[in-house]
């Protein structure tokens, strides 16, 4: 349970971080220097378009403290390979990347090996507790960034695009702690405007190698999206793009996949950001689907 209170908190403090971030891409891209230490010179300017924020900050170094400079042009895995810097900015980027994996994908399917292993064991125990202590077991030998580190950055290593069904939480998925994945959730994980522009920060400005689109089983945008039921005009908007999707003789799993993989598809033909960090061989963007009855988590 300390576990959880701890990663609610972090995760707070992990948003206010991310807009610092973002003001200072910004500052970065209109060439303005903001003194040393100062994590940003002109927050009020945090509402920037992403495509900004991709300046490359080599141009101008960042002030100590910042995320700026290494997060805008490289990916964690080429920035672990770089020779440490002095100052309290490698510093600070050594301790954000003590928990990066070498290979997001892998991390992630081997994290949710774990979770679903232990998931169908705690669906056998009676006692609420005893599920709760066993399913603890997922993060024993996982690794934690410094949260003082977190106070002042965030180098996440995955990007996640889920629903926000209370039952498909990625970091319980995937067994990751704060700091680690970037996630935007929206029931039935569908590509909207905001979805994308989150997902241009995290791969733009954070400089996240991975997004992966997750569906899941019994999932209620999908089963929306399906039924004849009078929607909510707000529903009836985010529903749409999952119709567009649906193919007769279908079943729920099925559409849930199939609109998982279109929403993919969707993240590339939707932003120039993340179509070019794709093609540059920056990021790679993949579908998943969960069965929440198993914990498992299959690549589409
Ligand atoms: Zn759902």
């Amino acid at each position: 349970m300390k576990r959880r209170r701890l990663l609610r908190g972090a995760t707070e403090a992990v948003g206010a971080v991310a807009l610092t971030g973002w003001a200072v891409g910004r500052v970065d891209a209109a060439t303005t220097a903001s003194p040393a230490g100062s994590p940003s010179a002109n927050p009020g300017t945090a509402a920037g378009s992403p495509g900004s924020a991709r300046v490359p900050a080599a141009a101008k170094p960042a002030p100590a403290g910042t995320l700026a400079a290494s997060t805008t042009t490289s990916s964690p895995g080429a920035a672990a390979s770089t020779a440490p810097r002095a100052g309290p900015r490698s510093a600070l980027q050594r301790s954000l990347g003590a928990c990066t994996p070498h290979d997001s994908l892998g991390r992630l399917q081997e994290g949710n090996a774990r979770f679903a292993a232990l998931w169908q064991k705690a669906s056998g125990l009676a006692s609420p507790r005893e599920r709760m202590r066993l399913l603890e077991m997922v993060w024993r030998d996982e690794c934690q960034i410094d949260p003082l580190a977190l106070a002042q950055g965030q180098r996440p290593f995955a990007a996640l695009l889920s629903c926000a069904d209370s039952r498909v939480d990625p970091a319980w998925l995937f067994a990751c702690g704060a700091g680690e994945l970037f996630e935007v959730r929206s029931a039935g994980n569908t590509a909207f405007d905001e979805a994308i522009a989150s997902l241009e920060f995290a791969v733009g400005v954070l400089a996240v190698p991975l997004v992966l689109v997750l569906g899941h089983s019994g999932c209620g945008g999908v089963q929306a999206a399906r039924s004849t039921a009078p929607l909510t005009p707000m529903l009836e908007r985010l529903v749409a793009p999952i119709r567009a999707t649906l193919v007769n003789g279908d079943d729920l799993s099925r559409a849930v996949q199939r609109n998982a993989s279109r929403v993919a598809a969707q993240l590339v033909e939707g932003s120039a950001l993340l179509r070019e960090a794709v093609a540059a061989g920056r990021l790679n963007i993949r579908s998943a689907y969960c069965d929440i009855g198993t914990g498992r988590v299959t690549l589409l």
